[in-house]
This record gives C-alpha cells, structure tokens and sequence, in this order.
C-alpha cells in the first residue's frame, strides 16, 4: 500500500510519514502542491493525505487536477481550525475525509485504514502475522521467532515479508515490491530486493541455496509459498 503525504510543515510532514511508514504503509512526500501534483500526474497511490494550505498549488487545485485524471484513491485532507469553507469546497471536489488540525495520529491511522478497506474491497490485506513452518512473524509488534528463539529482521525485511505474504501464491514482480515497500524516494535497485530475498532466506530457510518459502521465479520476481508440499526448491537460484 503506498500513500502519498503533502504536507508543507516538515515538523508534522515528517510525524505523519514516519508513523504510517511504521503502520506498514509505503509513503512517498510532497512539501508543495506542485511537486504533489507532478507526483499524482506519473505515479499512482493508495492514498492521499493532501493539506489544503500549500505553498505554489494549494491543496484545492492539486485535488482538482487529481479529480480529472482516472485514479481514483482516496483523499484524506488536512485543514486548519478556520477553513471551515476550504473543507467544504474539498468534500465537494470529491475528498473523502478530513481532519482537522490538530488531530491525533491514532485517529489518523484508523481514518487510513477504513478509507483504504472502503476502496479496495476486494483486496487481500496486509497480514498482522505469517506462521509457516517454524517461523512466527507478528506485524504488529514487529517480533519474530523461529523455533521459539528469536529472528533478527529489519524494517524493511518485515515490509518484504509483509507484502509477500498478502499475496501468498502469487508472483510478485520486484518493481511491485521496490513501489510497495519502498516507495520511490531513495529508490533503489532491483538488485536492493535481491538482496533482502537474500538476507531473508538466509534467516528463515533451512536451506537458504534451496527455498522454500521465498521462490524465485525467474525473470519475473518472487513468490511466498506456504504451501510447501510442493516440491520444494525447485525454482530456487539462490540468488
Ligand atoms: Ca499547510
């Protein structure tokens, strides 16, 4: 899931990525409405939490052009305590939600995650937990264990793990992953996914030259199988 923050107060720009990067969520920034709108114009998102009050394009314009195009992610906006009538105007323009500052970040979180369950129905959530073989991986407090002792992983190799297991059985393209867990800042490499695939067997396979659970397919991505009747790997390179 990947959310777009525009947010021209770094104090709170940073508040709001850092806690939806820690709920799991792949976020990208905007400080303006240009570069926003500019975002929204080559990128699609989950979500947009779009503050009205914006330096160069204001919050208003930038959901407008939004509105025009064929994305159709929800719209959470920011407004002060006096713009009673920009809020308005933003609802009329199709946003979805609103807060109105100051809010409280919990409150936040949740408003995300009903908005996120109202727009996509039919899509498989992320896990709050993976079990497979004797590995145990909770999401929510970001602990692991593996026969009971427990497993170092990173932010990130949890977001890989997370992402991968929502789509248990499916082929999961690296550019998927690289958007999903990622985001496009500091926009990586394929090879960076490679690397944590890597890392991640190296942590929770028995034979990490023989996967399991973390398949390659070849020339496509990677695939969670938890289902490990099937002959295991067979579509392993070990990379
Ligand atoms: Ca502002």
């Amino acid at each position: 899931m990947r959310i777009l923050v525009v947010e021209d107060d770094p104090v709170l720009g940073d508040g709001l990525s850092r806690s939806l990067r820690h709920a799991g969520y792949a976020v990208d920034t905007a400080q303006d409405g240009k570069l926003a709108d500019d975002l929204l114009s080559v990128h699609s998102f989950d979500l947009v939490v779009l503050d009205l009050g914006l330096p160069g394009l204001d919050g208003l314009e930038v959901l407008r052009r939004l509105r025009r195009r064929p994305s159709s992610a929800p719209v959470l906006i920011l407004t002060a305590r006096d713009e009673v009538e920009d809020r308005v105007a933003g609802l009329d323009l199709g946003a979805d939600d609103y807060m109105v500052k100051p809010f409280s970040i919990r409150e936040l979180l949740a408003r995300v995650r009903a908005l996120l369950r109202r727009a996509q129905p039919g899509r498989s959530a992320l896990p709050d937990e993976l079990r497979f073989g004797d590995v145990v991986i909770d999401f929510r407090s970001y602990e692991a264990t593996r026969s009971g002792k427990p497993l170092d992983l990173t932010r990130k190799e949890f977001g890989v793990l997370r992402f991968l297991g929502s789509r248990a059985g499916e082929v999961v393209a690296r550019d998927e992953l690289l958007n999903e867990v990622w985001g496009y800042e500091n926009y990586p490499t394929t090879r960076t996914v490679d690397n944590h695939i890597a890392s991640l067997r190296a942590k929770i396979e028995a034979d990490p030259a023989a996967p399991r659970y973390l398949r390659t397919v070849h020339g496509v991505g990677y695939k969670f199988v938890t289902n490990t009747l099937q002959e295991p790997g067979r579509d392993a390179d070990g990379a």
